[in-house]
């Protein structure tokens, strides 16, 4: 019955989509509506890729070994603390499989990743969507949330699709409020942008809190959105009860190689952090040009409020070859969020913008 609630997750629109329907070129369109890395892949990658694709006849290595060691020597973790995921979104699902079921609930706040309460619903459980303080997590009434039924929760730092955080101190509160039997899955897709800032590293909690569990991703800060690969971080004892319901071979080996060779470039690491510093400055100048308001974000997006409809901006811009996401869906229709793109992209966002708001 739960499943009869659900709406389908719905994706950035699709550039080819695009240009058949307004009959414009693929070349000359513009996505900043997904969250991807502007830079092309580290050359590591694709030729890692590359190497690896004469064993494409062999299924992968269904543990994951090559980067489950690599990860654990990277965060100075035990092997048997990772679980692989195909993005971080299976490990989300993985989540919901084994913790949720028909009578449990699980926690998420208002405006946050429209996976939460898909991976809810389609294992039977219930929503408890808490509302949101100033846009972000409302942590305090997260935890004051949590009854008897309460399986997992779910926050976000940086949260998507609002780019708000949280500090230490605030995950430490909130952390020292939830019982041993609620799982706390912090979602840490955009960490890596917001490093040697004011948030947190989920990890390092990991040892205080048995019951914390840390997501990430290769989709973001890693470029690697195409392959589909994340990890989870969490105790032994709860990557095994992971490892019991996925399905076999859910990472793909070109995704294997391809994110061992991600982990050893951190050059790329640095420049999509430059480049997102650059273009999140860039945004903002612009959107102060125009009079607009935002949400600050540590994310690698931002969401603008036109402070009426923006469905009808939203148009305009498609018709003019920009792809943004409204985000009327997570209960902001006054809002747009813009992924950070390159320069150019930016410019060609910001300039369109401009038109369509001198329209009207
Ligand atoms: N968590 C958050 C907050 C996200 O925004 C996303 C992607 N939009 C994901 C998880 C899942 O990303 P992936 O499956 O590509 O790792």
């Amino acid at each position: 019955p739960s499943v009869q609630e659900l709406s389908p997750y719905v994706p950035g629109k699709p550039v080819e989509e695009l240009a058949r329907e307004f009959g414009l070129k693929e070349s000359d369109i513009v996505k900043l509506a997904s969250n991807e890395n502007p830079l092309a892949p580290s050359s590591k990658v694709t030729a890692a890729i590359t190497e690896a694709l004469p064993d494409l006849t062999r299924y992968p290595d269904g543990s994951g070994f090559a980067l489950k060691e690599k990860l654990a020597h990277r965060f100075n973790l035990e092997t048997e603390q990772i679980t692989l995921g195909n993005g971080s979104n299976d490990i989300l699902e993985l989540v919901a499989r084994a913790w949720l079921a028909p009578g449990r609930n699980a926690i998420f706040s208002e405006y946050s990743f429209a996976v939460y309460p898909i991976a809810t619903l389609a294992s039977g459980a219930e929503c408890r969507q808490v509302p949101a303080k100033n846009y972000g997590h409302d942590l305090e009434a997260m935890a004051a949330a949590i009854d008897d039924n309460t399986r997992v929760i779910f926050i976000a730092n940086p949260n998507n699709p609002t780019g708000t955080w949280f500090d230490q101190a605030a995950l430490n509160a909130f952390l020292r409020k939830v019982p041993n039997n609620v799982l706390v899955v912090l979602d840490e897709a955009y960490i890596e942008y917001a490093e040697q800032s004011d948030l947190p590293d989920g990890m390092d909690f990991l040892s205080r809190y048995s019951n914390l569990l840390v997501s990430r991703t290769f989709s973001k800060a890693y470029g690697l959105a195409a392959l589909r690969v994340g990890y989870a971080v969490s105790s032994k004892e709860i990557a095994e009860v992971l490892n019991r319901v996925r399905q076999p071979f859910n990472v793909n080996s070109l995704a294997f190689v391809a994110a061992c060779a991600a982990l050893d470039d951190q050059e790329y690491l640095e420049r999509s952090r430059t480049m997102n510093n650059q273009g999140m400055q860039q945004l903002e100048e612009g959107f102060k040009r125009l009079g607009l308001s935002w949400i600050p974000s540590r994310g690698n997006f931002i969401a603008v409020d036109f402070q009426r409809d923006a469905s009808p901006i939203n148009q305009e811009l498609l018709q003019k070859g920009v792809i943004v996401r409204p985000v009327a869906g997570y209960g902001m229709p006054t809002f747009l969020r813009v992924s950070i793109g390159t320069q150019a992209e930016n410019q060609r966002f910001l300039d369109a913008l401009t038109e369509v708001l001198k329209q009207d």
